[in-house]
């Protein structure tokens, strides 16, 4: 059985008189993908920046990997990967130059190239960050959660604005990385990438989680109610026409596959 690797109990967040978070639970297992799904505005990124320790709780409990964020953040910060905006990158480094900036920062000797091939972006070590496009950017960024070999790492909605072929290639990447033992904890308010990734998912809205499980249950649960889709299920979707038309060639730098 696996163990809970972040544990949070009855979060409270405040901004003023208004309350974002609103006495959420749940736990997080050690080497799952765990997604916060909501729409915008319920609280996701609030909830994952106090996890990070990036913001303060108004009240409630949170474990990670068996700290608490009140007495240890500066131990906690050092086992968990964060992913930055893109845009907090200097625009002006290269990829090897923010890696070795980041590892003066962490105190870390981690190998840029590695981490670089890790991502499938070898050939661009000597690129700028303005240079990438949308997914390699992402999947950079992704590389830098990893730097000080975290046990559990961060998205917040890793894929927003990518199109399809640089989401499926996130999606390899973040699975790899899983495979890897790490534990991920990512947001998303696409309902497919969190079927497609996720093992248990908590459904936000407004401030409380009003459902928590494997996606896998949660459409049985809902079937279970006599719920029928409108149309006819289908083996795929449009998304699927669309990366057979377009699929090969794009941005090659997307769309090959992750290795581990
Ligand atoms: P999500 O990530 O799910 O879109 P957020 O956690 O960003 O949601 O925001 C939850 C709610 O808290 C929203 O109503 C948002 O407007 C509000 N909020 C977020 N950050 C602040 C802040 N710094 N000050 C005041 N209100 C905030
Ligand atoms: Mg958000």
């Amino acid at each position: 059985m696996k163990q809970p690797i972040i544990q949070v109990q009855q979060l409270v967040k405040k901004y003023g008189s208004f309350e974002a978070v609103k006495g959420i639970s749940f736990d997080v297992m050690e080497g799952e993908i765990f997604g916060l799904l909501g729409p915008n505005g319920a609280g996701k990124s609030t909830t994952l920046e106090i996890l990070e320790t990036l913001r303060e709780k108004t009240a409630g409990s949170v474990w990670i990997d068996g700290l608490s964020i009140d007495t240890d953040p500066a131990t906690i910060k050092s086992r968990i990967g964060i992913q930055l905006q893109t845009a907090g990158f200097y625009p002006g480094l290269t990829l090897l130059e923010l890696i070795r900036l980041f590892n003066g920062l962490y105190g870390t000797n981690a190998d840029p190239q590695e981490l670089l091939a890790q991502v499938q972006l070898t050939d661009k070590a000597n690129a700028t960050v303005k240079a990438l496009s949308g997914g390699q950017k992402q999947r950079f960024a992704i590389a830098t959660t990893r730097i000080n070999q975290p046990r559990i790492i961060f998205l917040d909605e890793p894929s927003t604005g990518l199109d399809p072929q640089a989401r499926r290639s996130l999606w390899e990447l973040i699975r790899s990385i899983q495979k890897n033992g790490t534990t991920i904890v990512l947001t998303t308010h696409y309902m497919e990438e969190a079927e497609y990734l996720c093992n248990r998912v908590a459904i936000m809205d407004q401030g409380k989680i009003i459902a928590i499980d494997t996606p896998d249950n949660l459409i049985d649960a809902l079937l279970k109610t006599g719920f029928e889709r409108k149309k006819e299920l289908k083996q795929a979707g449009l998304e699927d026409v669309f990366i057979q038309l377009t699929g090969h060639g794009i941005d090659t730098n997307t769309t090959e596959p992750v290795n581990t």
